[in-house]
């Protein structure tokens, strides 16, 4: 790895007043976990980072607030945000996934912003934060503004941060009561291995009719994308296996995968589908499911 010189700002505004640069490879490090793999492998040659680890408490916050959004720091690592009972609590979909995300020494490290900062669509929070229509919060010299997660993934590996951006929170709005989730994620090769696909899904019920249903895909398309033809299709619907298989057919219909060594086009779209109806069958609500939350296929 070639030498660089790493500037610890102790502020917000210092952080950011260092990363406000004319030179696009200062960059912000965090956990460090995805940005040292680019490094080591020579991807990315920074002469500069700023590292956020020096940075004020508030940026590792978790907490509810009076309208019952949760917000999340920026600094806030992935581990911290599994053992919390205010996430938990919130919505258990989000601890459940984190549990099997990489491993405990990653987890320990990695943190949220650096997570959707790094734009891989692999990852299983943003399909899950996608469809809670979670906002991510960036600050500049410029001030703050708020994007809509959805407007902030771009691509695979884009975002919509901007040289002298950082991520200072992400904030999930409540769910409509009665809505719950299951999250699933399919392996190709082993069970550690980045996913082939993730599907998540929600439903909000009224007694056996679908009052609001959200449903995310990644992994198997080059960014998390929410299914919304699907999800108007459910609305309204009685909650029943031909609907749920009904739904599977339409989440695949317009699905083009790209290929790679853990399939081909077609057999991630069959995958995709699979993984679209058991969601939405493990969902606690959908009657149908003898177990609700995170299943890894
Ligand atoms: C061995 C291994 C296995 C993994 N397995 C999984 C898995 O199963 N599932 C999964 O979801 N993920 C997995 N990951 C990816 C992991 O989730 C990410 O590497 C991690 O979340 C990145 O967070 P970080 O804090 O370490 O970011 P860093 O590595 O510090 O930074 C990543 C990127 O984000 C930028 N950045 C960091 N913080 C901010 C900020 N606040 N604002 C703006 N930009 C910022 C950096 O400049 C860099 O471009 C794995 C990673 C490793 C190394």
């Amino acid at each position: 790895m070639n030498p660089f010189t790493l500037v610890q700002p102790e502020t917000l505004e210092e952080a950011i007043a260092a990363l406000a640069t004319d030179d696009a490879s200062v960059r912000p490090i965090a956990g460090g976990t995805a940005l040292m793999l680019m490094m080591k492998s020579k991807l990315f040659v920074p002469e500069k980072l700023v590292s956020l680890h020096r940075l004020p408490a508030n940026l590792r916050k978790i907490y509810i607030d009076e309208s019952g959004e949760l917000h999340i720091g920026a600094l806030v690592t992935l581990r911290s945000m599994e053992l919390s009972p205010v996430v938990s609590a919130f919505d258990p979909v989000i601890s459940d996934a984190l549990r099997t995300l990489s491993n405990v020494r990653v987890r320990n490290v990695a943190t949220v912003g650096g997570h959707l900062a790094h734009g891989d669509p692999h990852m299983d929070l943003p399909p899950i934060l996608m469809a809670l229509n979670a906002k991510v919060v960036i600050g500049s010299k410029a001030g703050s503004r708020t994007l809509p997660l959805m407007e902030f993934l771009l691509g695979y590996y884009t975002t919509a941060l901007q040289p002298g951006e950082l991520i200072t929170e992400v904030i999930v709005p409540a769910r409509p009561r009665e809505m719950s989730g299951a999250y699933l994620k399919y392996t190709a090769l082993s069970a550690d291995d980045w996913p082939m696909a993730n599907v998540v899904s929600y439903l909000q019920t009224n007694e056996d009719t679908i009052a609001e249903a959200r449903i995310a895909v990644s992994a198997a398309t080059e960014k998390p994308i929410r299914l919304y033809d699907v999800e108007t299709f459910l609305k309204n619907q009685k909650l029943s296996a031909e609907v749920f298989a009904d739904a599977a057919e339409l989440a695949v219909s317009n699905l083009r995968p790209l290929a790679d060594i853990r399939g081909s086009s077609g057999y991630k779209r069959e995958i995709v589908r699979v993984c679209v109806r058991r969601s939405l069958e493990r969902i606690p609500s959908s009657s149908m499911s003898d177990h609700g939350g995170f299943t890894h296929e």
